[in-house]
């Protein structure tokens, strides 16, 4: 299906489509980019590229598929890397947690969108980074959505959504800012409360005591906390609007419930708590929550 893939950014999300598509048989050669040789020879010694460049230019040369999943902040110095060096028919796609950014830089760099520019975000992924990383299951039975364009060309988004359905995802289709919005609630907004909270206790004076005798309910909470930090700073300066009023929205939530400790509100506490844990089993077991009548709809 695809004879030639560029990889620009052989880490967790780049390295683990590249295995993944190796493993389905669904492409012929595979060339990596990135700026440390030793990852590129790592990623080569794994069988996850064939070969590899530090030149984005020159991996893209031959590439009829073309998959950046490097950090937000160095998206747009890759589409400018490789303006002008792409074949006619190439397809462009990416694995970046944020979409709006990526449309704007593909819009400076490029001046327009470019038809055959398909943003995707794979809603799969670990707390570890690089190449050692990626393993090929990571996106299988996992969804990944893609914001089409206006400008998008159909033929460009059927290879990208087939490239995705071969290494075993569920392909949807979303509009870049509504993306932006859920993603900051169901991903963003949980990673800052895993940072803020670790930052926050590490920071007290007695903080061995704390991690010492801390239990499994914490380790499983704060093991998000262990991602990488450069790729958090740049999802959350790209997604700063949608990511600043969800922060707000929690921030409420938790001054109701501290309001409701301090003033001993049992009934306001087990409600709040009742209908959390309706939520989260409703949820584990696939079941969509439902809005209790008693509560007002949040924006
Ligand atoms: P990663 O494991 O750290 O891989 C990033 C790769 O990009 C590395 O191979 C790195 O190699 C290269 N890179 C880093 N900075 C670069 C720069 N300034 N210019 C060129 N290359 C650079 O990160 P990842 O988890 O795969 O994340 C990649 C993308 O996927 C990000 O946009 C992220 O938002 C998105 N994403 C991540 C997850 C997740 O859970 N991790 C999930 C979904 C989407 P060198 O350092 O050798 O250049």
């Amino acid at each position: 299906m695809i004879a030639r893939l560029a990889v620009i950014g052989v880490g967790l999300i780049g390295g683990s489509l590249a295995r993944a598509l190796r493993d389905a048989g669904a492409v012929d050669e595979i060339i990596g980019c990135g700026r440390s040789i030793a990852n590129l020879e790592r990623a080569r010694a794994l069988g996850v590229i064939d070969c590899f460049t530090q030149d984005p230019a020159r991996a893209v040369r031959d590439a009829d598929m073309v998959f950046l999943a490097v950090p937000l902040g160095a998206m747009r110095g890759a589409f400018a890397a490789i303006r002008g060096r792409l074949r006619d028919d190439a397809v462009i796609t990416d694995g970046g947690s944020v979409k709006g950014s990526v449309v704007a830089d593909a819009r400076a760099v490029f001046g327009r969108i470019p038809a055959r520019l398909v943003p995707g975000h794979p809603i799969a992924g670990t707390e570890r980074s690089g190449v050692e990383a990626s393993f090929p299951e990571l996106y299988r039975d996992r969804h990944v959505i893609l914001t089409p364009l206006p400008e998008t060309d159909p033929d460009a988004l059927d290879r990208v959504t087939r490239m995705w359905q071969s290494c075993g995802a569920q392909v949807a289709s979303m509009d870049v800012t509504h993306h932006d919005r859920i993603l900051a609630a169901t991903s963003h907004l949980p990673h800052m409360l895993a940072f803020g909270l670790v930052d926050a206790l590490a920071r007290r004076r007695e903080n061995d005591e704390l991690f010492r005798y801390a239990a499994g309910g914490f380790r499983d909470f704060t093991r998000i906390a262990s991602s990488d930090p450069v790729m958090w700073r740049d999802i959350c300066l790209a997604n700063r609007e949608s990511l600043g009023e969800m922060l707000q929205g929690f921030s409420d939530e938790m001054q109701d419930l501290a309001a409701a400790i301090r003033r001993g509100d049992g009934d306001r506490l087990l409600a709040i708590f009742q209908r959390a844990k309706a939520a989260r089993d409703g949820y584990v077991d696939g079941i969509r929550p439902r809005r209790p009548r008693s509560e007002p709809e949040k924006p």
